[in-house]
């Protein structure tokens, strides 16, 4: 089977979620607009899974997820602090702008994509005069999008800023489940037992074939959010093929196992490759992501043999994402090409 590193969204869908998919079809006519039987016994699982009285929304996608929930804690005067490298900033084409009729992004910045007290304390308090967009929310992505991960300590701690200054906590979890499973905690404790208010908690990369789970652990902040989902296009009719796999998912916790095997083979990756000559990772290895800088040459080399993964952060920089069903096949084939193209016979022939 051709596997790549490029993202975990290159893979296909786990069996336990086509499995409902295929059952969501078989169960005849159901109600449209999320009044199905499937989307309601999500719903409750969901509830279940956090321990707590959340409501629940589905979308299409991560950015629909992100600049939805965002549009919601936010008047357009208002601004969002995230870290640089977020997905809201660097890879939503303006969305979460766009939808919240044009709250600003505030900036971050720090080493290891990773947001800390200071900085927000930074963001908020550099400002207060009416010229300025007031800080209203702050925006964790969990994992983050340089495979690092917040520990439960450095949630609480964020929060506890963002409760002080009166901002609410927005928690981007495109790989929500890889961070957990790096955790090794119960879902609740880095959600909202450590004070976020709304998680966008991704299945595609988990296994899905579509469909983000938009959560809120604060009633009040979903009202109308059922409203803002369908004039933003994001209501599906037939809501249950989006939230019946999400069963697949929540049975038996295959998000997890799904989550720790993607997990397990960034390890492995990270361990075969990083002693190899002119490789350096570029961030501790925390979820399903190695980041390495590779000379040039070794680049094309990769790419000349097919392989496919992105370099979107900085020069050289490469992101080798593991899936849940990457293979430790792959990972070998990968690192054994690697190797060949740094040793020293490739050396000796450039
Ligand atoms: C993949 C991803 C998303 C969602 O992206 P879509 O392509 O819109 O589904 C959001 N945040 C992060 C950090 C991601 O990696």
């Amino acid at each position: 089977m051709k596997q790549h590193f490029a993202s975990d969204n290159y893979a296909g869908l786990c069996p336990e979620a086509l499995h409902y998919f295929l059952e969501a079809n078989a169960s005849g006519h159901e109600p449209a607009y999320g009044d199905d039987y499937w989307t309601g016994e999500v719903c409750e699982r969901l509830r279940d899974l956090f321990q707590t009285d959340c409501q629940v929304f589905f979308v299409f996608n991560g950015t629909a997820a992100n600049s939805l929930a965002l549009a919601s804690l936010c008047q357009s005067y208002h601004s969002v602090i995230c870290h640089e490298l977020a997905h809201i900033e660097t890879d939503e084409c303006g969305g979460p702008e766009f939808f919240s009729n044009g709250s600003k992004l505030l900036i971050g910045r720090s080493p290891d994509g990773k947001l800390t007290p200071d900085i927000v304390e930074a963001l908020v308090t550099r400002r207060t005069d009416l010229h300025y967009p007031r800080p209203r929310v702050v925006s964790l992505t969990q994992s983050t999008e340089v495979g690092t991960v917040y520990t439960v300590e450095e949630v609480r701690a964020i929060a506890a800023i963002a409760k002080r200054r009166h901002l609410r906590v927005h928690m981007d979890g495109a790989r929500f489940a890889n961070a957990v499973a790096a955790l090794n905690v119960h879902p609740s404790e880095i959600t909202w037992r450590a004070g976020v208010d709304v998680l966008c908690f991704g299945g595609t990369k988990n296994g899905l074939p579509v469909g983000e789970a938009v959560v809120f652990f604060d009633e009040a902040m979903a009202e109308d959010f059922a409203w803002r989902v369908k004039q933003a296009g994001q209501l599906a009719s037939k809501m249950r093929f989006i939230s019946a796999p999400w069963l697949g998912l929540l049975n038996n916790d295959v998000w997890l196992k799904n989550a720790r095997h993607a997990n397990a083979m960034a390890s492995l990756l990270h361990e075969r490759i990083r002693e190899l000559p002119g490789v350096r990772i570029m961030f501790p290895p925390q979820a399903n992501a190695v980041f390495a800088e590779l000379p040039a040459p070794v680049i094309r080399g990769l790419h000349n043999k097919g392989w496919k993964f992105y370099q979107f952060i900085g020069e050289g920089g490469c992101r080798l994402m593991c899936a849940w069903d990457t293979q430790p096949e792959t990972v070998e084939a990968f690192a054994r090409d690697l190797a060949e193209l740094t040793g020293p016979a490739s050396v000796a022939s450039a």
